[in-house]
């Protein structure tokens, strides 16, 4: 078959943990895991999994999921290694194309050799392209672009039986820290373009934001972010500071003393502590504020 070499090196383990995989540093096993790195080799887990029967989980920079302890049962796929970056000057824009499991650094780093203000946007954001879009990951600050979506401009997925289509961003239906209508299948690879207006000062912004992030938020520690989304018209973190729960802990779990919407991983903290912090901030939100927290990180496998 065409394509065969490409894939045959695709490594399908068995019984690997995740943990080291997120940025929380939490989960439990995946029953099979690989980490493909081409559509050949992501075509031949898709196929793998169908001729065993398992279902499929994707995940790819691991920064915005809480993988339960109980693992995740069949074919876990991490995209993380599907990355490849290339770039033009097409009608006076910087345009991009790269594999979803592209790190948004790299395109920090080509953003910043150009001297365009997508720097700026993306220097707070771990994780990687599909994570990206699927999240429409954005920022707090008043910056432009100010989330994912505002720079993308066609998305390429992979359905389970290995067909790609092109799905325009017109097409897609893209709301605050969301983007739906290109499911099923994986998202592969993205186009990304902006205007070339120089920004001479981009740099030292983008220290000056990263700065003020190092004092706002904890990461010196293993977090998935902000853990709940903004409710409308008002902050998660001023609420759940509001009601107390700066340090609330359980196991080692615990609400972070610098910023109140992460929930950070002390040392050796599990899913479930994870949860039960959630649910209880959530309970606490809602009785003192009358105000439903939805949360913004991902649950994946076996909760139940
Ligand atoms: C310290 C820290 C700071 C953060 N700050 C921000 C912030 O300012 N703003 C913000 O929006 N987020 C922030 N996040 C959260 C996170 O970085 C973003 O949501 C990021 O875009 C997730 O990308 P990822 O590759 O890690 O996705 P993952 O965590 O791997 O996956 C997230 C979801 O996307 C799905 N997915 C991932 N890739 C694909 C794909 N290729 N195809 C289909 N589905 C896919 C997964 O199944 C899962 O449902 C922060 C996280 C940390 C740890």
């Amino acid at each position: 078959m065409v394509g065969n070499w490409e894939w045959k090196f695709l490594k399908i383990l068995s019984n690997v943990n995740l943990a080291e995989y997120t940025s929380w540093m939490i989960g439990g096993d995946a029953d099979h895991f690989c980490l493909p790195t081409s559509m050949d080799e992501l075509r031949a887990a898709f196929q793998e999994a169908k001729n065993n029967n398992w279902p499929i989980t994707v995940f790819s920079g691991g920064s915005n999921v809480l993988i339960a302890d109980r693992g995740i049962r069949g074919l876990t796929i991490c995209l993380r290694r599907l990355s490849a970056i290339e770039s033009k000057i097409e009608n006076n824009q910087l345009v991009i194309e790269c594999l979803a499991g592209t790190a948004k650094s790299e395109l920090l780093k080509l953003f910043l050799k150009n001297q365009l203000a997508p720097a700026l946007f993306l220097a707070g954001l771990p994780g990687d392209v599909g994570g990206g879009v699927v999240m429409n990951a954005g920022v707090a600050e008043n910056f432009s672009p100010r989330e994912f979506m505002d720079f993308v401009t066609w998305i390429d997925v992979m359905d389970f039986d290995g067909q790609t289509r092109r799905i325009s961003k017109e097409k897609l239906q893209i709301s605050y820290r969301h983007c739906d209508g290109w499911q099923p299948g994986v998202i592969v690879r993205a186009q990304i373009s902006w205007p070339l207006v120089q920004d001479k000062d981009v740099i030292l912004k983008v220290r000056e934001a990263n700065k003020i992030r190092l004092t706002k938020q904890p990461l010196d520690m293993p977090s998935c972010g902000s853990v709940f989304r903004n409710p409308d018209n008002a902050k998660a973190a001023q609420l759940i500071d509001q009601c107390g729960l700066k340090g609330f802990c359980i196991g080692d779990a615990q609400v972070s003393l610098k910023h109140a919407n992460f929930i950070v991983n002390l040392k050796k903290a599990t899913a479930t502590d994870v949860w039960n912090v959630i649910s209880h901030v959530k309970r606490t939100v809602l009785q003192q504020k009358s105000v439903e927290l939805q949360t913004e990180v991902v649950r994946l496998g076996q909760w139940t």
